[in-house]
């Protein structure tokens, strides 16, 4: 038995099962596609049904995961094979190249302000341009550049370009970094490979891709962003006109066999949307923002309050119909929206922007790599769970957590990973603590008798904090205070640079 596992995804449910682990005295392997661990959830503004700010919550755990001794985030990194039994596999790993030294790597962003090369931002929902050389997100953790091989013009023009490397102060660039394959050995193997968004350009009633005025609630998401393409401000994509209305349109790639083929429930497109409706009306009182449904699913905790909060305090319209598509109405952009109401009227709706409450799927290569690895899937395309074993796959040693057990939320999603990783703990505990390692304890000293040396930093959290707090005012104040002997402002506070 191998006292070593392996968590296979680096989201919200991933961390939680990592931490859970190394806390409980086994070594983990995070093994992430992307260059940094985090996934979705740090592309969210806000959480429901608390309205928390996401990156809020997660960046500690983000920080955790890097600070751990006994977690090893593996990023670029996907599973190619898994062989043996439960206690003792082998898992084969492949690296792709970050192109980017990461010992080196000081997160300066010079490269990223001079590289010439532009394409879309997948973090920011394509809505904007980022670099070829590039971290996916401010509080990215590793907080290490990377360069995008399809993108880099001296990756694939040799002789070309190069100015990252001309300019980078540590000389991290690193053009003929390769591939590299690693075999672990390991006791037990967690899948937490979450989901994608459904494709709405998949049905073109919907009109997306065809509408600028159409986007999905993940656009939606990050316009609401403080952090993200238009700094939480939100304009008609057309135009950039104010919007006057909205409507969101629930089920899109959900419960629905004709046009998308999944015909379960993705379970959090509700909430979700009963969120962004409450963001949009806190933000701007006066919108008249609807949201069309089959049945409202609310069935979590305090879920049904928010959402007669939704409809009671912020005025949100909730209107049971199913809209069959949308339709362009003259030349300006305008979109229009017909339906039967539950009296049987015909009506018509002209709204500025349509929202698509785009459901959860499993990607195909997740499909295959668990086809290979040996995992049953269910036939909506999810890991076949029992209600009794929640996170046990049909292959022993193989657990799994997250979305890719179905569609579920953020709460639902850290129960999972704690759970999956109890079950780990459970079935290796005769070989715990034995691949772990301890740091020694920080050296003590008596300060007893010495004056109180205190430091303050002050966070500028992006626009959460400096948008409200003047912080430079009050750094300034904080200086002028008795024992004070060092004051500093700092962009992410929570950020693992930041705290190094
Ligand atoms: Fe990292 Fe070099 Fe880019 Fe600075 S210039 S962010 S050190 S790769
Ligand atoms: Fe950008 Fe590639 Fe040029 Fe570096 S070499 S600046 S990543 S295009």
């Amino acid at each position: 038995m191998i006292g070593a596992a392996m968590v296979v995804g680096g989201g919200i449910s991933g961390m939680q099962a990592a931490l859970d682990l190394a806390d409980s005295g086994y070594f983990v392997y995070l093994v992430e596609k992307t260059g940094a661990i985090g996934g979705a959830m740090p592309q969210y503004n806000k959480v429901f049904p608390t309205n928390d700010c996401a990156m809020c919550i997660i960046a500690p755990k983000l920080v955790e995961c890097g600070r751990h001794p006994n977690i090893r985030i593996m990023t670029l990194s996907s599973v190619i094979d898994v062989k043996g039994k439960a206690g003792n596999f082998t898992v084969r790993v492949r690296e792709n190249p970050r192109y980017v030294d990461p010992t080196k790597c000081i997160a300066c962003g010079q490269c990223g302000e001079l590289c010439p090369q532009s394409v879309d931002d997948s973090f920011n929902s394509n809505i904007i341009k980022r670099k070829a050389i590039f971290i996916k997100y401010p509080q990215a953790v590793p907080l290490k550049y990377q360069i995008d091989a399809q993108a880099c013009l001296r990756l694939n023009q040799p002789g070309k370009c190069g100015v990252c490397a001309e300019i980078c102060p540590p000389g991290a660039i690193n053009f003929d970094d390769a591939e590299r394959e690693y075999e672990l050995q390991v006791g037990a193997v967690v899948m937490a490979l979450g989901f994608q968004t459904f494709d709405p350009t998949k049905a073109k009633a919907w009109g997306y891709g065809v509408y600028p005025n159409v986007i999905t609630s993940l656009q939606f998401e990050r316009y609401l962003a403080p952090n993200g393409p238009t700094d939480g401000i939100l304009n008609r994509p057309s135009d950039g006109k104010p919007i006057k209305k909205i409507a969101f349109l629930q089920c899109v790639g959900s419960r629905d066999k004709n046009r998308c083929n999944n015909e379960y429930c993705s379970s959090v497109c509700c909430m979700y949307a009963i969120k962004e409706a409450i963001m949009v009306k806190e933000a701007n009182p006066d919108l008249d923002v609807s949201i069309y449904y089959m049945d409202m699913r609310t069935p979590g905790k305090e879920f049904d309050r928010y959402f007669e909060r939704a409809r009671n305090q912020y005025g949100v319209k909730f209107i049971r119909s199913r809209i069959h598509g949308v339709e362009p109405k003259g030349q300006k952009g305008d979109l229009l929206l017909h339906y039967s109401s539950m009296q049987g009227k015909q009506v018509e709706e002209v709204v500025d922007l349509v929202v698509l409450s785009v459901g959860l799927e499993t990607p195909d290569s997740m499909v295959r790599l668990a086809e290979k690895i040996g995992i049953h899937m269910t036939p909506d395309r999810f890991a076949s769970i029992s209600a009794f074993m929640p996170v046990h796959t049909s292959k022993k040693g193989v657990f799994t957590c997250g979305a890719f057990n179905g569609p579920r939320d953020i709460p639902q999603s850290v129960i999972g990973g704690s759970a999956a990783a109890a079950s780990v703990s459970v079935s290796l505990d005769p070989v715990r603590h034995t691949m772990t390692r301890t740091l020694p304890p920080p050296v003590q000293q008596d300060v007893g008798l010495q004056e109180p040396r205190i430091g303050v930093f002050i966070c500028h959290c992006g626009t959460n904090i400096a948008g409200v707090v003047d912080v430079k005012e009050v750094a300034a104040f904080a200086a002028t205070l008795p024992q004070v002997v060092h004051v500093a402002r700092n962009l992410f506070t929570c950020a693992q640079d930041t705290q190094d």
